[in-house]
């Protein structure tokens, strides 16, 4: 693959321009505009690296091209697959930072978790990549390139006998990875319009979802500029303690919220928005939690879906027990709400919501898969590695 570690090129970085400005650029070069379309199906679709391979452009279109463009994704630290089939990536972009991407495969569907920025500023106390802080927002070309990347590799695998039967193929992409997507817009924007593009990925709106934890005044422009599906991370049925949990809520507390997710549901293309909700031991997962949650979202529809809390090294939290998750479950079922439970995938290589920060903390481990990256270019070791 044509890696980069994030910052070296000095080349126009073709992953990170959808329909419209590859269209421009192409005018710029003194192209047909439709050359664009032709150069999204070859990098999106086909995933292709060289625009040497790109046989249908003119040989002085290629040339020039090579000369001030490039298709370049961010370096592979580490391929991780768990026995389950969940499969995770991660992925340099420089200065020390990695994020990762998680494939997720199901019998009806495969699903991408993609991250936004290196770190994250909101501060959830419940969430490990809160803890690490936050780097820098990840430039339209490092969040699409997680898809094109994931795209490849999946398109080569091989069915290791594990997860038989589930989809291999990436059917929906979730924005719930590292980072606030809606603190890092423009980007995000531009990676959604290619997902979206038929001459690129080809997803319905249906099946990408952008899940913020309330960035009230971006929800709104989201509506306007491209409705996907929306995800709230909730977690708390009152500001008292939603304060606590998600610092942003100080901000935009949640009548507003509550309003943000009405005004959306008018654009949206699903009817409904999906709240998620960590459930902590003895923090918010009461009865009575559950009754005044039902009063905190009326006059929203919704489905739930209740996240077991996944523990990290001094979170000073613990995962509320299985029965007090049905019961609380049971409790928004019988008001009429779906409820789902998430199920825990990935455990054993970390890929469980809120653990995505872990490994990319430790600098040590993250030296190590440095090292063994230069290992693997200089052909010396495989960076692949199965937890299984
Ligand atoms: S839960 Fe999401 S918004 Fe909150 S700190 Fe973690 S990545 Fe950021």
């Amino acid at each position: 693959m044509n890696a980069s570690k994030g910052n070296e090129t000095t080349k126009l970085r073709v992953l990170g321009l959808d329909r419209q400005a590859l269209e421009q650029q192409c005018v710029d070069w003194g192209q047909k505009p439709f050359r664009a379309r032709q150069l999204l199906r070859w990098i999106h679709q086909r995933g292709v690296d060289d625009f040497a391979a790109m046989t249908d452009l003119a040989h002085d279109l290629r040339r020039l091209l090579d000369a001030r463009a490039c298709i370049e994704a961010p370096a592979v630290l580490a391929d991780h697959e768990s026995a389950d089939g969940t499969r995770k990536w991660l992925l340099d972009v420089g200065a020390g930072n990695a994020v990762e991407a998680v494939f997720i495969p199901e019998t009806d569907r495969g699903t991408l978790c993609v991250s936004t920025q290196a770190g994250c500023a909101v501060n959830c106390v419940f969430c490990s990549t809160g803890k690490q802080g936050f780097a820098r927002n990840l430039r339209a070309d490092e969040i699409v390139a997680q898809v094109w990347h994931a795209k490849r590799s999946l398109g080569h695998a091989t069915d290791s006998g594990q997860g038989c039967g589930e989809s291999r193929v990436i059917t929906n992409v979730v924005f719930m990875g590292m980072g606030e997507p809606l603190q890092n817009y423009a980007a995000t924007l531009t990676a959604l319009r290619l997902l979206l593009d038929d001459h690129a990925y080809g997803l319905s709106r249906r099946r990408v979802t952008v899940s913020t934890s309330g960035v009230v005044p971006m929800i709104d422009r989201l509506r306007e500029d491209c409705p996907v599906a929306l995800a709230v991370s909730l977690h708390a049925p009152d500001d008292a303690l939603r304060d606590r949990l998600v610092p942003l809520n100080r901000k935009y507390p949640l009548a507003e919220l509550m309003s943000a997710c009405r005004r959306y549901l008018e654009r949206a293309p699903r009817d409904f928005v999906t709240f998620e909700y960590v459930m902590l031991d003895g923090v918010n997962d009461s009865d009575a939690h559950a009754e005044a949650l039902l009063g905190c979202v009326r006059g929203v529809p919704c489905k739930f879906n209740l996240i077991p809390f996944n523990p990290f090294p001094n979170s000073g939290l613990r995962r509320s027990p299985d029965e007090r998750i049905r019961a609380f479950a049971q409790r928004l079922v019988d008001a009429g709400i779906v409820t789902t439970v998430r199920r825990t995938r990935g455990d054993d290589i970390d890929a469980a919501c809120g653990q995505l920060a872990g490994e990319v903390q430790d600098r040590t481990r993250l030296r190590e898969r440095e090292k063994r990256l230069r290992l693997a270019q200089e052909g010396r070791v495989r960076v692949v590695e199965r937890t299984h």
